[in-house]
């Protein structure tokens, strides 16, 4: 299944948040979409989940998801999003339940998703055992449960330290090896859009247009270590967005 924004245009009363965009998720890729703060990429985020209508334009859905897929627009956010009172297992049977997914079948599944995110023995672990890496696992995990066609991903790493993320960063990539997902991830940090994105959507502050698109050819799992090539991508990354970022500082600044 693939995911389409065309001519998506938002205002919230007067302020002009997204103006214009364009924009697909390939499917079996990670769209990744940089920005400043503010510049309208978890709006573009809801509206691409249904969560919320454009107040111009149209999302688009090409194809249909699996037909297993339990819900086929699924985030995961910076804050986790746990229930603190159930453990590891009992937040993901709680999701399959939501979805009329009981007894074997939901304890297979979520016997495979903890082994996919290395949290088997943590099943039984309440949230506040675990640390933030480990919440966003357990997310990941919940996520996977339910077979999305797409995967909304709002900062999901941007709550945990950088050894805990280049560990989620490299999770992420051997999840993606083993089955290919389609993935619309947000992000503010580049090197985060560079190690984990097949093209790196970057936007304008607000209202948020597309600068530009980059595509990067290496293989996910060729990413690691020292690469110029992938240097390069971030630099130039970087140049598109320093003066946005610094134009987005002064206005907020202003109001
Ligand atoms: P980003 O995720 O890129 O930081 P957002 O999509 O969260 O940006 O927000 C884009 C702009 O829209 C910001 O100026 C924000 O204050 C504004 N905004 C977001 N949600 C609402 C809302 N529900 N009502 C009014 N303004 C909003
Ligand atoms: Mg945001």
């Amino acid at each position: 299944m693939e995911l389409r924004l065309e001519g998506v245009s938002h205002r919230y009363g007067d302020v002009e948040v997204i103006r214009n965009i364009d924009l697909s998720l390939p499917q079996g890729q990670i769209t990744c979409i940089v920005g400043p703060s503010g510049c309208g990429k978890s709006t573009l985020l809801r509206f691409l989940g249904g969560l919320e209508r454009p107040t111009s334009g149209q999302v688009v859905q090409l194809g249909e998801p699996p037909a297993d897929s339990l819900n086929p627009l699924t985030y995961v956010f910076q804050d986790f999003a746990l229930l603190p009172w159930r453990s590891v297992e009992g937040n993901i049977s709680l999701i399959l339940r939501d979805h009329g997914v009981r007894g074997a079948r939901a304890e297979a599944i979520i016997a495979d998703v903890l082994a996919r995110t290395k949290l088997s023995d943590f099943r039984k672990a309440l949230p506040k055992q675990l640390s933030g890496g480990m919440k966003q696992r357990v997310a990941i995990a919940r996520a996977l449960a339910v077979n999305p066609a797409v995967l909304l991903m709002d900062e999901p790493l941007s709550a945990l330290d950088s050894q805990t993320r280049d560990l989620l960063m490299d999770d992420l990539v051997g999840l993606w090896q083993r089955a290919p997902f389609t993935a619309c991830y947000v992000t503010h940090n580049l090197a985060e859009a560079v190690r984990l994105g097949h093209r790196i959507v970057v936007l304008s502050r607000r209202p948020g247009q597309i600068r530009e698109v980059v595509e990067i050819d290496t293989p996910l799992a060729e990413r690691q270590g020292d690469d110029p090539a992938l240097d390069r991508v971030q630099a130039h990354l970087w140049g598109l967005m320093r003066a946005e970022a610094e134009a987005a500082d002064m206005e907020l600044l202003d109001e």
